[in-house]
């Protein structure tokens, strides 16, 4: 029986309250703080005030105030759903109530885009002392994606040395231009420097100049582009064996010239200019303007396939697997009004934080998922909504 305090009520965090909710036996009493209350109160309406049992006003880049608030509700674990800039506040305010944390997504400055794990690490030795767990990363990738891997090295190799996490959206919510989580972070992530790690270091490449086609179960064969992605961090820290690691994304062409003529005209900076006597930063700005990711799902057709690919040795013999799943946005529309990108984060949040409160992953400080047995998570996801795939390759779909 536990109390979680859910920070954030955008496309992601819909789908975790609404899977937290049905589960009371390890989510006992639901409270949900985000800096629209409003959207905490619809949440609430939709899914019963005997479940959420409260909602706040809250401004999260403020940690006292988010301390005030854990002080005032007593969660055993916060559920960080809120953008990147609010991890360190909300570890902060963890930290200072003795309360466990988890979230889907790394720390970011808001000036510039690293997504790199560094900061969080350095509360690794504050939350152990502290008694608490940090669970970074609690989503699909990163988080289930880390967890793919930790699964076939624990199952299928003896070491493994080459990693292509694919990531495939093969949906079609009818708009012209629009993104599937929040929009200024993920046009941020696609318009920063490509990076891989081969042979013990990271090598750049210019932003999505590399492109390999492949062939996505029950999609077909997708323009795949080279991009970094902050679980390669992590993977090749604790996978050393790994010789070369890589991400790749799928993206149509009109998404692609959509982006670029954004990127040439200015709308995609990071930096505030001067626009009638106000600073505005013109990503937030266009993000205002983008259709809500959390309002793509009603008649959105297609699914996603994101998955791993693994190269690795097993008795002497190099092999190949692929790790993945596939989900529906239309199911995952009838299910909880949400489309596939929205619940294939929301879901791993949810059960990241089952498996905390309930003692399986439970250890004092910050760790990545991959550094947990990943099989009772994986369990817990063909359970609630994303069953996964293993299929051994004839050979890797990528050269050498
Ligand atoms: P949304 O923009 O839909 O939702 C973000 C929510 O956070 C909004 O409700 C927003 O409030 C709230 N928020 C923003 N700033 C603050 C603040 N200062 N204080 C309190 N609340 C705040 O984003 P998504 O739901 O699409 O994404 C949520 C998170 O999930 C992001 O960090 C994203 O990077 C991550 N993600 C992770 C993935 C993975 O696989 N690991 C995949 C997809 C997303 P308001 O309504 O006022 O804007």
């Amino acid at each position: 029986m536990s109390r979680v305090l859910i920070i954030g009520a955008g496309g992601v965090a819909a789908v975790t309250v609404k899977k937290c909710a049905r589960l009371p036996q390890y989510f006992d009493e639901i409270y949900l703080a985000s800096r629209t209350v409003s959207k905490c109160e619809a949440l609430q309406k939709e899914v019963g005030e005997d479940r959420v049992k409260g909602v706040f006003a809250l401004d999260a880049d403020n940690a006292k105030e988010v301390e005030d608030l854990i002080n005032q509700v007593k969660p055993e674990l916060v559920i960080n759903l809120a953008l990147p800039y609010q991890d360190l506040p909300i570890m902060d305010a963890c930290l200072a109530t003795k309360t466990h944390y988890l979230d889907t997504a790394n720390y970011e400055p808001k000036d510039e885009a690293k997504f790199e794990y560094s900061w969080q690490w350095e509360y690794q030795k504050k939350f152990e002392d502290a008694g608490i767990m940090a669970l970074l990363g609690s989503g699909f990738d990163p988080g289930v994606t880390n967890l793919f891997t930790a699964y076939a090295a624990k199952h299928h190799f003896d070491e493994i040395h080459y990693l292509d996490i694919v990531d495939c959206n093969g949906g079609d919510h009818g708009q012209a231009f629009a993104t599937n989580f929040n929009p200024e972070i993920n046009i941020r992530e696609i318009t920063q420097r490509g990076k891989f790690w081969e042979n013990g270091e990271w090598k750049e490449t210019d932003p999505l100049s590399v492109r390999e086609d492949l062939d996505y179960q029950n999609i077909g064969v997708r323009a795949s582009y080279l991009m970094y992605h902050e679980e390669l961090e992590s993977l090749v820290k604790h996978f050393p064996s790994l010789k070369r690691a890589r991400f790749w994304m799928t993206f149509g062409d009109a998404y692609l010239t959509h982006l670029r003529v954004l990127e040439a005209v200015g709308m995609t900076r990071i930096d505030p200019i001067e626009f009638q006597g106000q600073q505005v930063v013109p990503l937030e700005f266009l993000k205002a303007v983008l259709p809500n990711p959390g309002s793509l799902a009603e008649g959105y057709t297609g699914m996603t396939c994101i998955g791993t690919y693994i190269t690795g040795v097993k008795d002497g013999k190099e092999k190949t697997i692929f790790v993945f799943n596939n989900c529906d946005h239309a199911k995952t529309n009838e299910e909880v009004g949400a489309q596939a990108v929205s619940y294939t984060t929301g879901v791993p949040a949810m059960i990241g934080s089952m498996l905390m409160l309930n003692g399986t992953w439970m250890k004092p400080g910050v760790w990545n998922m991959e550094q947990f047995d990943p099989d009772p998570f994986l369990d817990q996801l063909n359970q609630h909504g994303l069953p996964w795939q293993v299929i051994e390759c004839d050979e890797s779909p990528f050269k050498r």
